[in-house]
């Protein structure tokens, strides 16, 4: 039996005709390796940004179903365009969105996560010899709701379908030549990682490492999908290998960096200081589908028996958090929000029993003047929310203090998008 690749790529890499023709080019280079190709594509360039554009024009707070209506079209363009780009060099090409295919996801607008994946259609279609091009981003209920899988979703919508398919490797092409050390748009000298453990890679991507989407990384670690990352305009590149295998010396306690600007801290003061109450606001944040990331709980000084419980969620739940916090009879006092943080991480298995990683972090974040407003580690990384403008100085010079950086330049064009 031949072997399956999973390819993906994504806006940028599709972002026009002549990138179109690039990307069938190296789809075909696949297949004439002697494999069997499945394609999974986003939506071209800036397409999803600016569909949301539109909808807010229209709408303030637009319902999540019409979002998930409006935003699954994005990838159904690039799906047929790609498959016509491959097909006119005399390939057999067919595309298929969700809902043709069967991806499968929960009954959750904006951010699903699928359940299973119908392989039939599939395996039929490569039997033919026919190289499939798959909308990524996109799932359906089994009631036939269209939903997605929330922003930079393609990458997921891949390693599942390589999961699902048995794949010998998952390949998400994008707009440099792999994983660095840290973001190269905003260090130019980030060292690019020849391989980066999967506990290291989810960990960079949940503190704002966008080049994958963390619940890719998730599903690969847990299916074990060899995930490479590597570059569209330079696919000869072998580029990153995130895998299972730990390397077996840890020169480095400090693997890479990252910033995530996407978050927005909400604090609920003058909590009662009573059993059961933290219980009663993250619950029902939990059952309303809002992810919760770093929590403090404090000793509140004005009200006493009182405490404060500040945490943090992604801007895109702020509204429905608060609209949580104001109906929930908790007794507590004011709620406020502060929407001008960042967190800043470093992560590392090698800062595994390695005293004094965490004293160097803040220490060079001390001495650059940056205060430090929440803290949160794992066995493996260490955040610090910091105010959004001291961001990329606290990254450059973490990414400096532990001597991550390499002599070559990136090679990364375009402008950093927003809230990066
Ligand atoms: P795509 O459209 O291909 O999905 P993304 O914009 O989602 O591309 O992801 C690629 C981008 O991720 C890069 O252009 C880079 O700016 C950013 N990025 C952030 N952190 C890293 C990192 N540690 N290594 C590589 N790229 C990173
Ligand atoms: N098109 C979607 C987005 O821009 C999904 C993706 O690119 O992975 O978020
Ligand atoms: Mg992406």
């Amino acid at each position: 039996m031949k072997k399956i690749i999973v390819q993906k790529f994504g806006g940028t890499s599709v972002a026009d005709t002549e990138k179109i023709k690039n990307v069938a080019d190296v789809v075909i280079k696949e297949k004439e390796n002697g494999n069997d190709v499945v394609v999974v594509v986003s939506a071209m360039g800036h397409t999803t940004d600016h569909l949301v554009k539109m909808a807010k024009e229209l709408c303030p707070n637009p319902s999540a179903r019409e979002m998930d209506m409006l935003l699954s079209t994005g990838e159904g363009v690039s799906i047929a365009l790609l498959t016509m780009a491959i097909q006119a060099k005399g390939y057999d090409a067919i595309s298929f969105n969700a809902m043709q295919i069967g991806i499968i996801t929960e009954n959750i607008h904006s951010k699903a996560r699928i359940l299973n994946i119908k392989t039939d259609k599939l395996r039929k279609n490569l039997d033919e010899g026919k190289i499939i091009v798959v909308a990524g981003f996109q799932g359906v209920t089994q009631e036939g709701e269209i939903t997605t899988l929330g922003r930079g979703g393609s990458d997921t919508s891949a390693v599942a379908l390589a999961a699902a398919l048995n794949a010998e490797r998952c390949d998400i092409y994008t707009d440099v030549e792999g994983v660095y050390t840290t973001d190269p748009r905003i260090v130019p000298n980030a060292s690019r990682l020849d391989e980066v453990t999967y506990d290291e890679m989810l960990e960079l991507a949940h503190a704002g490492a966008n080049v994958l989407h963390p619940r890719s990384v998730e599903t690969a670690k847990q299916f074990a999908v060899p995930l490479r990352v590597r570059s569209s305009f330079k696919s000869e590149n072998d580029g990153t290998l995130i895998k299972g295998v730990e390397r077996m010396e840890l020169y480095q306690p400090v693997t890479g960096v990252a910033a995530d600007l996407t978050q927005v801290r909400i604090a609920v003061c003058d909590i009662p200081d009573k059993p059961g109450m933290a219980a009663k606001v993250f619950s029902k944040l939990a059952s309303e589908n809002i992810s919760v990331d770093m929590i403090i709980q404090s000793y509140a000084q004005k009200v006493s028996n009182t405490n404060d419980i500040a945490f943090t969620v992604t801007k895109g739940d702020m509204t429905k958090t608060l609209s949580i916090l104001e109906n929930l009879d908790i007794g507590a006092g004011d709620v406020k929000v502060d929407d001008n943080i960042a967190k800043v991480s470093i992560v590392g298995a090698g800062m595994i029993d390695r005293p004094g990683i965490a004293a160097t972090m803040f220490k060079t974040m001390g001495d650059l003047g940056v205060n430090i407003k929440m803290i949160s580690t794992s066995e493996i990384k260490i955040s610090c929310l910091v105010d959004k403008d001291d961001a990329h100085k606290s990254l450059k010079a973490l990414h400096k203090v532990f001597n991550l950086e390499s002599e070559i330049t990136a090679d990364v064009k375009g402008d950093l998008p927003e809230d990066n």
